[in-house]
């Protein structure tokens, strides 16, 4: 069995909020879906697959934005140039239409395109929304584009650019724990690792993410953490934030992932070979305000009495 295709335990920020909203949300993402890629899957399997690669609206037009950086900065760090700002914008809105259009027409039910959450849902989104979305999607584009962060990259000599979106991964006390920066550059002495936020984030709401790139720059670059400049740019408020890492955030962080890690390895029968224990044993948080939220409402039918929610 080639290596990917094994359900092997590792940890991630996106995996511990998972687990803190709710055990069963974990285990229908991390368990029940695994494998519903597969043409003889079982029914269940396959349902829980196409549940899992929802999206919302604000997430996936944020993912837009994010792979047009991305194709972006690989250019520069290949020394391509960069398309002018208006071509982007328009490329990107167009990606928006016809992915939009794709999932309104279910192709992501044969694998094809996006899925949106609204759609599967029967979640209805006015035409003013949209045109929020894409306004949205544009100032993020415009933003980033005239922003310091995209000047200093610019500047950059050939090969100062490390990283982009890549899947990086290290080892966590026998655990692989990813950290996808978006991007990750040297400046001098100093690293530059960046995060690019198009939601209304709270600012300082990422110590856990950045400190965890704290670790991998230790483990992949030897840095130390003061070496290290950690920022967070909202690209829809044009703001930055930008993190101190020291020591004491790292073993913060570092005793926070330790203990995720085994409260998630608590619910394994298999700890070895990462065999949840059953089903049940995943409790369902049943609590409107998040459950309405939830890909997995569809199968999951949590107990919610007298709370009204959008289920087809
Ligand atoms: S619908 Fe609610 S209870 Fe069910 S998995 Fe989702 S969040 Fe958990």
């Amino acid at each position: 069995v080639p290596a990917s295709l094994v359900n092997e335990f590792s940890w991630s920020k996106t995996r511990d909020h998972i687990f803190r909203l709710c055990p069963r949300r974990y285990w229908y993402a991390y368990y029940a879906s695994w494998g519903g890629w597969a043409e003889d899957a079982p029914e269940e399997t396959r349902q829980a697959y196409l549940l899992k690669k929802l999206a919302w609206r604000w997430v996936w037009v944020g993912s837009l934005v994010h792979d047009a950086i991305e194709v972006s900065l690989r250019n520069l760090a290949r020394g391509i140039a960069v398309l002018p700002v208006d071509r982007i914008v328009e490329i990107t809105l167009n990606l928006m239409r016809n992915g939009w259009r794709s999932s309104k027409r279910g192709n992501y039910r044969d694998g094809r395109g996006p899925a949106l959450h609204e759609h599967e849902y029967g979640i209805p989104v006015d035409d003013g929304e949209w045109r929020r979305m894409a306004a949205n999607l544009e100032t993020c584009l415009r933003n980033f584009y005239a922003s310091e962060h995209f000047a200093a990259l610019s500047a950059l000599p050939p090969g100062a650019i490390l990283e982009v979106e890549e899947y990086s991964s290290f080892d966590f006390e026998g655990t692989r724990v990813w950290a996808v920066m978006d991007a990750a550059w040297r400046t001098g002495e100093r690293l530059v690792i960046a995060d690019w936020k198009t939601g209304e984030s709270q600012p300082g709401s990422q110590e856990v993410q950045l400190a965890c790139y704290s670790l991998y720059a230790a483990r992949r670059w030897g840095l130390d953490p003061s070496s290290l400049d950690l920022l967070e740019y909202n690209l829809l408020l044009d703001r930055t934030h930008r993190y101190r890492s020291d020591q004491g955030t790292v073993e913060r962080t570092s005793s926070y992932i330790r203990g995720s890690i085994a409260d998630m390895r608590s619910l394994l029968a298999d700890p070895a070979r990462n065999v949840p224990l059953p089903e049940e044993r995943f409790a369902k948080v049943a609590r409107g305000e998040i459950c309405e939220g939830c890909n997995y409402l569809r199968i999951c039918r949590p107990p919610l009495d007298g709370e009204r929610l959008h289920l087809p």
